[in-house]
């Protein structure tokens, strides 16, 4: 059942149904921000994308929200039905992209053409027809931080001036064109200073995300079970399907990078906000991030491996990690962001948005979704392997 009132934004304003045409409606962020529109609004989405497994759920006939969602198996590269759609809506939010790290250096062509290219013709149609855009970006743009360029022992790099990533001051630091694992904060940076442009000169009304580690159920795919196996997808796949199949996790370079992760239903208000508060989001840049919940990626790995264990029964690994250096991992051209704070002085002020779930909690949920879904399906792809 829903549960849709009479809905008003953070002035009190009442907001009217809107229309809104989602692209990449079909991936992890796409399925939860369609669940929440679905469960707890009046809005309507037209949701495009190639794959619409993830929100199957959503689709199925006899829901109370089935006149309010249409789903567009469209690959948006080549589709002329992109243009009449984004012309029918309201607003339209792009989350369409590669986004996942292993394909950065292997398949950087694809990866800026993704990135870039591909998101070009949607931010034209905005402009030509008058539509508000939400645009996703990554914290990627932000690269490395300052800090990381001082030597190991300065005491600067403590300060939070040398690391904390701020949307209007921080710099965008990338690697070497040799370091192809740039190609896509590259491809990103540059759909924002277009959309920012188209902003400033056209007066495209626009708002632009950058996620920091989003994380949660239905986060890319289990290689083998509902992805090709020899695909890599990002962390937290690789760490469940690592633990899943009582593997030792695989430490890239000693796991030493930082991140901060927050849980999707909490990133997914902070957009519902966007969505709700035209007045105050157009025009912003928000970092969408928790930057309470740091921990380097091999403390990543160590809690992965106790929540998993407390959720499936199953005893500690004898050997839980095992260290792996990226040109084995990723190959040539890898490189890496190494700290990633997000500062939250905007968002809070714009839409009093504000991370909630702590990094144990949104683990267990995660990895309790994990395991239901996948681990019988794990146990006999592997007993499979074995018997052949
Ligand atoms: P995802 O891969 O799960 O979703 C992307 C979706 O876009 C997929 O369903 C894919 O099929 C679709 N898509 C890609 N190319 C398409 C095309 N040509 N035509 C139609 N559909 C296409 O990734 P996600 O985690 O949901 O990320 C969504 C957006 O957020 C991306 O732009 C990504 O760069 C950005 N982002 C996400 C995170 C995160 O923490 N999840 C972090 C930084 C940035």
């Amino acid at each position: 059942t829903t549960r849709v009132g009479v809905r008003r934004n953070l002035d009190g304003e009442q907001v009217r149904p809107l229309k809104l045409c989602i692209i990449g409606a079909g991936g992890f962020i796409g399925s939860h921000l369609c669940e929440k529109l679905m469960w707890d609004t009046h809005h309507s989405v037209l949701a495009v994308d190639v794959y619409g497994d993830k929100i199957q759920h959503l689709l199925s006939p006899g829901k109370s929200w089935s006149d309010r969602i249409e789903f567009y198996k469209i690959n948006i590269k080549h589709d002329s039905r992109l243009e009449g759609l984004i012309k029918l809506s309201d607003l339209v939010i792009n989350l369409a992209a590669i986004c996942t790290p292993a394909d950065y250096n292997t398949r950087p062509l694809d990866t800026i053409y993704s990135n870039f290219i591909d998101a070009l013709p949607v931010v034209q149609y905005c402009r030509v027809y008058h539509k508000r855009l939400i645009h996703f970006s990554t914290c990627e743009v932000y690269g490395k931080t300052i800090g990381s360029f001082l030597p190991a022992d300065s005491p600067l790099k403590k300060d939070p001036a040398y690391y904390i990533l701020k949307e209007d001051e921080s710099p965008c630091i990338f690697g070497p064109i040799e370091k192809q694992r740039w190609s896509y904060a590259c491809a990103k940076q540059l759909i924002e200073r277009l959309i920012y442009a188209e902003g400033a000169e056209n007066d495209l009304e626009f708002t632009i995300v950058r996620p920091f580690n989003w994380i949660g159920p239905r986060m890319d795919f289990i290689p083998g079970i509902d992805g090709p196996s020899e695909s890599v997808p990002r962390v937290l796949a690789c760490f469940s399907n690592n633990l899943m199949r009582g593997e030792p996790l695989k430490l890239v370079d000693g796991g030493q990078s930082q991140r901060t992760f927050v849980y999707i239903k909490d990133a997914i208000e902070a957009v519902l906000r966007m969505i709700e508060n035209p007045a105050r989001a157009n025009g912003h840049t928000f970092n969408v991030g928790n930057p309470h919940n740091e921990l380097t990626v091999r403390e990543l790995a160590e809690l992965m491996t106790d929540v998993y264990c407390k959720v499936s029964g199953n005893p500690r690994p004898a050997v839980p990690t095992i260290d792996v250096t990226s040109m084995e991992f990723y190959g040539q051209g890898y490189d890496d962001s190494d700290k990633r704070i997000p500062d939250m002085t905007i968002i809070k002020k714009q839409l009093e948005w504000e991370p909630k779930t702590p990094v144990y909690d949104l683990m267990e949920s995660t990895l309790t979704y994990q395991h239901t879904t996948y681990a019988q399906a794990v146990k006999k792809a592997m007993s499979k392997t074995l018997a052949n």
